[in-house]
């Protein structure tokens, strides 16, 4: 497959804004989202890892497969929530986003939230979760709480103006480590999504 990296569809400024960060020197394609930009729900990752990077579409590795799963426990499919992520391109080696690699791919991540106006954003982990909480403000990000502490909470959050009702979620590949005790939260915590769309 060709990579996407030069496709004429990502002109415009927050795709000029990633461009210019050495991700997107290394990455093979930009990970845009995969799912329904018509659903309710919104989940949002970290970064592509190796295998989302070489078919630039997020979740397709086994935090994807069990993203699968847990979707369809909870009687979910990709029709109903579209998926994307932080960074929109793999960090060398699956390291940690930096501050400045989110400061520049977030915008990207704004924009899609407010074309899709989905009615619930689910963080998926910590990293999603401490950008939402921190309102956006990356470098704030340290001083939230994990998502051991506020998943499955209704959190009402304001970025550069753009509503947001966020639920945090454990992201599926720290569940795979933990599916016993894990599995069930992320479950109890997907009913509390349900019932915030039916509002
Ligand atoms: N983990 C993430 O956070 N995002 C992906 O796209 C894949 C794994």
């Amino acid at each position: 497959m060709e990579s996407n990296k030069t496709s004429g569809e990502f002109n415009f400024l927050e795709a000029a804004l990633i461009k210019r960060t050495p991700l997107f020197k290394e990455c093979i394609n930009i990970v845009v989202g995969k799912g329904n930009l018509n659903a309710d729900i919104l989940f949002v990752g970290e970064a592509p890892g190796k295998n989302e990077d070489e078919q630039g579409v997020p979740f397709v590795g086994a935090a994807g497969k069990n993203l699968d799963k847990l979707l369809e426990n909870v009687g979910l499919n990709l029709e109903d929530v579209y998926i994307a992520n932080i960074l929109k391109c793999r960090p060398p080696k699956n390291r940690d986003p930096s501050p400045d690699e989110i400061k520049a791919h977030t915008p990207w991540l704004l924009k899609q939230i407010k074309e899709m106006k989905p009615k619930v954003v689910c963080s998926l982990g910590n990293y999603a979760t401490k950008f939402f909480l921190s309102s956006g403000n990356v470098d704030l990000m340290k001083d939230q709480p994990g998502i051991t502490q506020v998943h499955g909470s209704v959190k009402e959050t304001e970025i550069k103006g753009l509503k947001i009702k966020l639920i945090p979620l454990f992201h599926p590949a720290a569940i795979i480590y933990n599916r016993t005790k894990l599995t069930p939260l992320w479950e109890a915590d997907m009913e509390i999504v349900k019932r915030e769309i039916k509002k």
